[in-house]
């Protein structure tokens, strides 16, 4: 295995410690076993598929549900000096063609159970003609015990390792090329800000396509040598059923004892669901289950990809008697950028924290030129001024609102086969540095009393991050006013009679935009309005009348079933936006 920090963390963890386990049937693989499969695997990619020409730079795209041979996969690929492209068997075949054709990938490797899924991507509408091969099943533990022997590779780390393609939020995918020392700074960082340790149990719901998923909770814990434990789908009261499991007095059904989860990180929607699913489960799984949660069992437990709704991380603490949620921003571009600290002081409602320990952050206000009429002058420049520390508020006494820009080792290369995109990305610092890169995200940095002192690190000091949301779709320009769609979200989650929401930007001629909102009701909310009908827009925006002035209250809103999201609960704003105020458009 080539010399590269993962593969020498991985060959010096103890070779009985547990890697990872099946949660469906406790199936368990050790480090050792893990280590040895992966030099097997890297060989017969190299020799057998690669004919020996080696596979340098070339891309292979597998099919394969989470498991013992997702990881053995994707490690070897990772040693075999090719670009690991992990996709979600989930995708629909034509997605899935997309990202083999926009990736030109050489190779297709696919499972048994998704074997008949890769042969219809690879059916029609290709390119190019990829290899398809095939992943095995895990065999029974071999009793050899070969001695695997690190090979030095000079300049390996600048390389290409692994590609993984954006959620498409805001456009289509972009393939994210991610270099060898970007991943292993990516895991550093995290090792350092959130302590991994060989003692971590971590419960695995995450889709394996998606940075979260595979750097969070699955690479960083694997450096670490923690056990990380598949289950997935996600299912909430199998989710809590295994979290009761070691706290059950009548033992796990039979089966060998399980040890209680440590580590768990996941999306907000799932903390969601699984805030909905704990009413219905039986008594003595609802006891366990919250024993299961205290701080001093479960570690820690973390939000992100997604603003966390603030009535979500209460109901959480409420549940946990004390849990907090830890929340931290990143992207596929960047790996994590913004979290919060181990103290939970350090752990403020509404904020990301401060910028994760090798990530260099800044904040940049665009400043735009006077408008004498409706619209700007097309011929205007804004202006970019970056807001330095202690310089938070404007002259009216206002937080400045900036884009969050990053640098340092774990920022990407470039968008693959999109250079026009990556030119547009990275700006000049104009101070002889790296060049920055734009996440489109806009923040403001606020001090908050009792945080931000040391506690959780040097790296966590300072005033705090709050992200207002993208720049593009989450800040709504509204007569002259900029509004922050994640701020009024907020503020309309805090009410009972809302489920969820999604404030967008519409389009109106006098406003140049308007601020609406696509709502679906809790409970209490379909029988809260007069004469126990459903709460109207009008119901709603006088209770919101408490809460946010008048221009950030949305003036169009409908109420739904519910808000289409993908695989990471996120919503495309510019898809909903359109479906349901088409009048606007
Ligand atoms: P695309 O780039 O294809 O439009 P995407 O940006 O949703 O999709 P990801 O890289 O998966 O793809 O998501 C990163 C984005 O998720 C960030 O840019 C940010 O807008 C959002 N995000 C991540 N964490 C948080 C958080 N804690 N709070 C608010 N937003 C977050
Ligand atoms: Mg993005």
């Amino acid at each position: 295995l080539p010399r590269l920090p993962l593969f020498e963390a991985l060959v010096a963890h103890e070779p009985g410690g547990t890697a990872v386990v099946h949660g469906a049937d406790g199936r368990a693989f050790s480090y050792g076993r893990l280590v040895r499969d992966v030099a097997r695997r890297r060989g017969e990619l190299v020799d057998g598929l690669g004919g020996g020409k080696g596979l340098r730079g070339e891309r292979i795209a597998f099919l394969a549900e989470n498991g013992f041979e997702f990881v053995v996969t994707l490690l070897a690929v990772l040693a075999s000096h090719a670009i690991a492209v992990p996709m979600a068997p989930s995708f629909p075949a034509t997605e899935l063609r997309y990202i083999v054709n926009q990736s030109q990938a050489m190779m297709l490797l696919s499972s048994d159970k998704w074997r008949s899924h890769a042969e219809s991507v690879l059916s029609e509408g290709l390119e190019h003609s990829p290899i398809s091969a095939h992943i095995e099943k895990p065999a029974e533990e071999s009793s050899s015990s070969a001695d695997i022997e690190l090979v030095d590779v000079s300049e390996e780390e600048a390389q290409g390792a692994m590609m993984l393609y954006t959620s498409g939020t805001t456009n289509r995918p972009k393939g994210v090329l991610l270099p060898h020392y970007t991943l292993t700074a990516q895991c550093k960082s995290l090792l350092q800000a959130w302590s991994y340790s060989p003692s971590d149990h971590l419960l695995h719901v995450l889709p394996l396509h998606h940075i979260h998923g595979t750097v969070n909770a699955l690479l960083a814990p694997l450096m670490a040598g923690s056990t990380i434990e598949f289950q997935f789908p996600f299912n909430a009261t199998t989710v809590w059923e295994r979290f009761a499991a070691p706290f059950l007095s009548d033992g796990t059904n039979g089966g060998p004892p399980k040890p209680p989860i440590t580590f768990f990180t996941v999306v907000p929607t799932i903390y969601n669901r699984l805030l909905s699913a704990f009413p219905s489960l039986p008594e003595p799984v609802q006891a366990a289950a919250r024993t299961a949660l205290l701080p001093s069992n479960l570690r820690l437990n973390i939000s992100g990809s997604a603003a966390l709704p603030t009535p979500t991380k209460q109901a959480w603490t409420a549940l946990s008697a004390g849990n907090v949620l830890l929340e931290r921003y990143g992207m596929t571009e960047v790996g994590m950028a913004l979290s919060c600290g181990l103290d939970v002081a350090d752990r403020v409602d509404g904020s990301v924290g401060w910028p994760l320990p090798g990530v260099e952050a800044r904040l940049v206000e665009s400043v735009e030129p006077p408008a004498d009429g409706a619209a700007p002058a097309a011929s205007a420049k804004e202006e970019l001024r970056v807001i330095e520390a202690g310089d938070e508020l404007d002259a009216d006494g206002r937080e400045r609102q900036g884009e969050i820009q990053l640098r340092g080792p774990t920022v990407f290369r470039e968008y693959w086969r999109n250079p026009e995109a990556t030119a547009k990305e990275f700006v000049d610092g104009g101070d002889g540095g790296a060049k920055w890169f734009r996440t489109g995200d806009v923040a403001v940095r606020r001090a908050v009393e009792g945080a931000g002192e040391g506690a959780s690190g040097a790296w966590a000091r300072g005033p705090l991050w709050f992200i207002l949301g993208r720049r593009s779709a989450d800040i709504i320009k509204t007569g002259g006013e900029k509004v922050s769609a994640l701020e009024v979200e907020r503020e309309m989650l805090a009410l009972p009679q809302v489920a969820e929401c999604a404030v967008v930007a519409v389009p109106s001629p006098s406003w140049g935009q308007k601020v609406a909102a696509v709502v679906v009701l809790t409970e209490e909310g379909r029988t809260a309005g007069k004469g126990g009908r459903a709460w109207s827009p009008l119901d709603m925006r006088r209770a919101l009348k408490e809460r946010l002035v008048n221009y950030k209250i949305p003036q169009d809103m409908k109420i739904v079933e519910s808000i289409p999201r993908n695989a990471m609960g996120k919503i495309n704003k510019k898809t909903l936006v359109k479906a349901i105020f088409p009048e606007a458009f």
